[in-house]
Order: C-alpha cells, then sequence, then structure tokens
C-alpha cells in the first residue's frame, strides 16, 4: 500500500535539511495580527445603515430658498417645506435621506459618515483610523529625523 503522506507529497526531511522557517514565521505574524501596520483594506462591501440614534438626531430644517435641490432626488425643494440636513450640512427631502441612511450610513454627496449600530464596521473604523494615525506617527517620526 503507498504511503499516504508521499501520495499528498510530503516526504520526511532528509539529512541536514531544516524545515521552511520562514514560511511558519509568516503565518505565526499573520496569527498574531502583527502584519497590521500594513492594514490597508476597505471595508469590503457598502457600509452598513446609519444607527437610529444618529438618524433620529438629524437637524429638521425649513427651506428658505427656491434654488436648492436634494442631491438624492434632484427634484427643487419646495420653499418653506421641511428636509434633513446631515452634520456635514448637505440637505435632503426626508423621505429620500432616511431610504439612503437604512441602506448605508454616509452622506450620498460627500461621503461624510454617521455612526452605525454595526460593531463590526465600528471596529473596522476604528482599526482603520489607528492604522492611519500610525503611518504618520511613523512619517513624523522619519521627517525629525533625516530633515
Ligand atoms: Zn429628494
Ligand atoms: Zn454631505
Amino acid at each position: 500500500m503507498a504511503d499516504y503522506f508521499q501520495e499528498m507529497g510530503w516526504r520526511e526531511l532528509e539529512d541536514g535539511e531544516q524545515p521552511n522557517h520562514l514560511l511558519h514565521m509568516a503565518r505565526f505574524l499573520i496569527d498574531f495580527g502583527l502584519y497590521e501596520d500594513n492594514f490597508s483594506g476597505e471595508w469590503p462591501r457598502l457600509p452598513p445603515a446609519a444607527s437610529k440614534e444618529a438618524v433620529k438626531n438629524l437637524q429638521e430644517i425649513v427651506i428658505d430658498t427656491g434654488d436648492k435641490s436634494c442631491p438624492i432626488c434632484l427634484k427643487k425643494f419646495e420653499i418653506n417645506s421641511k428636509a434633513k440636513e446631515m452634520p456635514c450640512h448637505h440637505v435632503f427631502h426626508e423621505k429620500c435621506i432616511l431610504t439612503w441612511l437604512n441602506q448605508t450610513n454616509s452622506c450620498p454627496f460627500c461621503r461624510h459618515e454617521l455612526p452605525t449600530d454595526d460593531e463590526g464596521y465600528e471596529a473596522y473604523k476604528k482599526e482603520k483610523l489607528r492604522a492611519e494615525q500610525r503611518k504618520e506617527d511613523i512619517e513624523t517620526l522619519h521627517n525629525s529625523m533625516f530633515s
């Protein structure tokens, strides 16, 4: 009967041969998250919906000019009608922005992000911020040493 490990391409190390330490080390680093300095990942899908709290807290304003339009449906606002203002000061019909924020958390105009109720996404955002700050720290240190 053929040896199972031989069939799978495995074999015993020969005398004087070393196991692949580099490969082992790389796996080790990845497992322990020590590769996060290179963190440049993007959230792989549309960010989750805005948190209910954030949506509830959107400012309500009264439209006082006839030449603004809603970036979502592109219709002009009627004077004296009510609209919702995002923290980035972009203004939308209530129905338009509520439908939008039910899908994803950022302003459709400038991508300003609202908080979400999604723990995974919030952790991802924190990690991304940390990675960016660390990169800045390293650059600052580098500049102070070499300029
Ligand atoms: Zn609209
Ligand atoms: Zn905006």
